[in-house]
């Protein structure tokens, strides 16, 4: 069968666009894969791990090649990297993103002109970080959001789709403003409070704490091992959902201190029962 793109250019051989590449190379998908990426680790590690036809540390003309080109650095950096890559694309070539907020870069890439930009965000990852934490297989039986604009050429997004499921994934089409706000609560909401969490307990500045720390901390922190620089730009870019998603969360939190300071045994009591309800919806719904 003739391979659905003939060159694919990853931009961030990070966790994301490495495991993309060790994925697409592993399934023959593509016969030629480029890797852009600033660190030489990054660029030596994918080459060692053959995720990479070639390596570069930035764009150039040699991105005149590429079918595909996918941007897989963190939400800030999507957009001027597409701008500093869009002179050298062939006439009709496709970028998708993997950025974890949709709004702001598919409001801008889709006005941009000469090439055909579709939105993306794969519902997979963990919290570590670089090439060297790319994983095989990250994103089987996972989902992977496209945000199609309302002038997206089909064919274009069939194609994609038909790449996706390759990986692995199962494609599910979204508004982009509908995904922003729904990825706050479920994404945005409880990283943003693992990094709060893991701020206020070190505040404590005792020296005998993490000597005691147990798996209730290890598991509510453990997504404040990801990288800060994605969580900066996350928070800049989907800024109104996620202040938002925040000012709830105080409301709520605020609900639970007063329970506490009365000694109420039973708001105390509906409060936790409430939140295991949602917990175990989330089980048997096997989402988590
Ligand atoms: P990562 O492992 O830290 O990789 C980020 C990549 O972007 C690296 O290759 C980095 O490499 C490059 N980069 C960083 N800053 C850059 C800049 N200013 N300009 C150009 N390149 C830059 O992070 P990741 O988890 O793969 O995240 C990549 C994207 O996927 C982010 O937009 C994130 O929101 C999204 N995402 C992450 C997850 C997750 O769970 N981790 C899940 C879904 C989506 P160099 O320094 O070598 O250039």
């Amino acid at each position: 069968v003739k391979p659905l793109f003939q060159n694919i250019a990853i931009v961030g051989l990070g966790l994301i666009g490495g495991s993309i590449a060790l994925e697409l190379k592993r399934k023959k998908l593509s016969p030629r894969i480029i890797g852009i990426s600033r660190s030489a680790e990054n660029r030596r590690e994918a080459l060692k791990l053959k995720a990479v036809d070639a390596a570069y540390s930035r764009v150039g003309s040699f991105l005149s090649e590429a079918d595909l080109v996918i941007l897989a650095a963190p939400v800030k950096a999507i957009l001027p990297l597409l701008k500093n890559l869009k002179g050298f694309l062939k006439k009709d070539a496709m970028v998708t993103d993997v950025g974890s907020v949709k709004g702001e870069i598919v409001r801008a890439a889709s006005r941009m002109k000469g090439f055909h930009f579709i939105g993306g965000h794969p519902i997979a990852g963990t919290e570590r970080s670089g090439m060297k934490a790319a994983e095989r297989d990250l994103f089987r039986g996972r989902k992977w959001i496209l945000t199609p604009a309302p002038g997206t050429s089909k064919p274009c997004l069939k194609r994609l789709t038909s790449l996706i499921e390759n990986l692995g994934a199962r494609v599910v089409l979204m508004d982009p403003g509908e995904h922003d706000r729904i990825f706050s609560a479920v994404s945005h909401l409880p990283n943003v409070v693992a990094y709060a969490l893991a701020n206020a307990v070190a505040s404590l500045e005792d020296p005998d704490l993490p000597r005691f720390a147990g798996s209730s901390l290890r598991d509510m922190t453990r997504v404040a091992g990801s990288p800060p620089e994605m969580w900066r730009d996350i928070c800049l870019s989907n800024r109104e959902e996620i202040l938002r998603r925040m000012r709830n969360f105080e409301g709520v939190f605020g609900r639970l201190r007063k329970a506490v300071e009365k000694g109420n045994p039973s708001g105390l009591f509906k409060f936790f029962d409430q939140g295991r309800r949602f917990r175990k919806k989330l089980e048997a719904q096997r989402t988590l």
